[in-house]
């Protein structure tokens, strides 16, 4: 059986990186905004638009969203339309939505009040085992672990080593690491720095780690600086995937028509079709209503067939945000 990598973490190692991760923490953290609020209502708007975005963008449609919806219940009484609008910039839609379901069933079952336990957390929609745990911590100062991937890239390569697929941590492994690794009573500043950590100093692309403070603590380290020391100036570990030309794209894009169109009376398939691709022809219309179904599914649209419909016909579908 191979044995645990989790079993030679010594209790001095898991020492040391706390105190130089707290140490620069403290002294080094960005000025973000949702790091100036314990109110559970920004934390949870923080929580959700950072889940896919990053920190930067997020900054100011945090701003713009909460002085369109300063409360859950302002929140809670919007409709998806204004919610997706005000997502605009952020990607991802989805999460707009389910930020609104949320927001609907805290004013309706919890009065208001965000749930204070990890598994009444859970069945909010979008909130996930991370977002709980980031609620819990941020919010309500508890000393909880969570981790989504940035968060296991660097506890990977500090207590392992380099994230090899061979050495990968399973999800119940890295559960009970960060459960393991919190400090009592610390867990507000742990949980931050792990994720600034992660964010500007350990990427997954370009570790910094000549100026890293967890240099000498680091299992990674000198594998991944001989091997970024053997790379061509600036290489990256990891590429890029193409984002133009996925459906991913696609759909933002159709949205972005959509939150333009006047009045919210939304366009129809050939219009849309248009917009998308310069040269739309007949074969891409089962392309267009598979994309225009999958986001009516999700919650982001709505596809009206014109009386006397026609399947082949693009001009009889009007789509618009709900
Ligand atoms: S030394 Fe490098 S690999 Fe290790 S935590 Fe720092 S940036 Fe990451």
């Amino acid at each position: 059986m191979t044995p645990d990598p989790l079993n030679a973490i010594t209790s001095e190692h898991v020492a040391q990186v706390r105190e130089r991760l707290l140490a620069w923490y403290q002294t080094s953290h960005r000025d973000l905004p949702w790091r100036q609020t314990r109110d559970p209502y920004r934390i949870l708007v923080s929580e959700i638009m950072l889940q896919q975005t990053q920190a930067e963008r997020v900054v100011p449609k945090y701003h713009q969203f909460l002085s369109r919806f300063p409360s859950v219940h302002s929140l809670a009484a919007a409709t998806p339309g204004e919610v997706i609008r005000a997502w605009a910039g952020l990607g991802y839609n989805r999460r707009a939505v389910s930020l609104l379901r949320a927001a609907q069933v805290i004013v309706e079952r919890h009065g208001g009040q965000l749930p204070r336990d990890r598994s009444t957390l859970e069945r909010l929609p979008g909130v996930g085992r991370y977002t709980s745990g980031a609620v819990l911590c941020f919010a309500f100062g508890e000393d909880v672990g969570f981790w989504d991937t940035n968060i296991a890239r660097v506890l990977h390569r500090v207590f392992v080593g380099p994230e090899l697929p061979a050495r990968r941590l399973s999800p119940r492994q890295l559960d009970a690491l960060v459960e393991r690794l919190v400090p009592r009573g610390r867990g507000y500043e742990w949980n931050q720095a792990l994720i600034e950590l992660g964010a500007v100093q350990c990427t997954a692309r370009r570790p910094a780690c000549p100026t890293c403070p967890l240099q000498t603590c680091c299992r990674a380290f000198p594998e991944i600086q001989a091997l970024l020391g053997a790379l061509p100036h600036g290489t990256r570990l990891k590429r890029e995937s193409s984002f133009t030309g996925s459906t991913r794209y696609y759909r933002g894009r159709l949205l972005e028509y959509l939150r333009q169109a006047p009045d919210g009376d939304g366009l129809d398939l050939l219009a849309l079709g248009q917009r998308l691709r310069q040269n739309f022809s007949p074969e891409h219309l089962p392309w267009l209503r598979q994309l225009v179904d999958d986001l009516a599914r999700d919650g982001l649209v709505l596809a009206e067939e014109r009386p006397g419909y026609d399947a082949a016909d693009p001009r009889s579908v009007r789509v618009r945000l709900p």
